[in-house]
């Protein structure tokens, strides 16, 4: 299988860096319990591009702590075979940094993209399944065929609720143990050989490293 994951809210709280960096700047307070939707209003665009750039920093992206198990939840993944690629809507500035805490954290992958075309990359790639909290991430992601899974947050709870081809969880434990039956992972060590031969079937091209990847505009 070849798996997209998503890094803010997905491998990490992103919430509450952004948060704080609204409150610092602006004064304004984003309680993570009320943000139900996807559209945020109580910054102005302007504001929260500020906000998000900031969070993007240097030493924000490297200093970023992983939610509980999702390292090691990637690390078996990616053990079993199956190719991770690494998928952040963020400014291609933000790579280098964001590489950094990948190597970091000691999270292995095969490809990292930061860019505004997700789904797009995603299609090109024949990327299987999508772990993304965005509901517009996760509703693209079935409309293009792609399987889609996501921890829970305010946001994306309705969406979880009234679509069922979601997998929600509310933390990686979870995650792994409900996407155990199509990944493989800690309850069956070594992963499915049929879906793990479905990386070898796209052959060499469609693989790069760590070292080889490049952002793409
Ligand atoms: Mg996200």
């Amino acid at each position: 299988m070849r798996i997209a994951i998503d890094v803010d809210s997905t491998l990490h709280h992103y919430w509450d860096v952004l948060s704080e960096s609204a409150r610092r700047r602006f004064g304004i307070e984003l309680p993570y319990d009320e943000q139900i939707t996807w559209g945020l209003t109580r910054l102005r665009p302007d504001q929260l591009k500020a906000c998000v750039a900031e969070t993007h920093l240097e030493d924000a992206v490297v200093g970023a702590h992983p939610y509980p198990g999702a390292v090691e939840a990637v690390r078996r993944w990616h053990e079993a075979g199956h190719f991770i690629h690494i998928t952040s809507h963020r400014a291609t500035g933000a790579h280098a940094a964001t590489a950094r805490w990948l190597q970091r954290i000691g999270l292995p992958y095969d490809e990292l993209y930061c860019s505004y075309d997700k789904l797009a990359r995603c299609a090109e790639i024949d990327i299987g399944l999508l772990i993304d909290d965005s509901p517009l991430n996760l509703e693209g992601a079935l409309e293009q065929g792609i399987r889609a899974a996501t921890i829970s947050h305010p946001w994306n709870r309705d969406l979880c609720d009234e679509e069922q081809a979601i997998v929600c969880a509310e933390d990686w434990s979870e995650l792994e143990r409900r996407l155990a039956s199509l990944l493989g992972g800690s309850e069956q060590a070594g992963g499915d050989a049929t879906l793990v031969g479905s990386v070898a079937r796209l052959g060499p091209a469609a693989i790069t490293t760590p070292r080889a990847a490049r952002h793409r505009a």
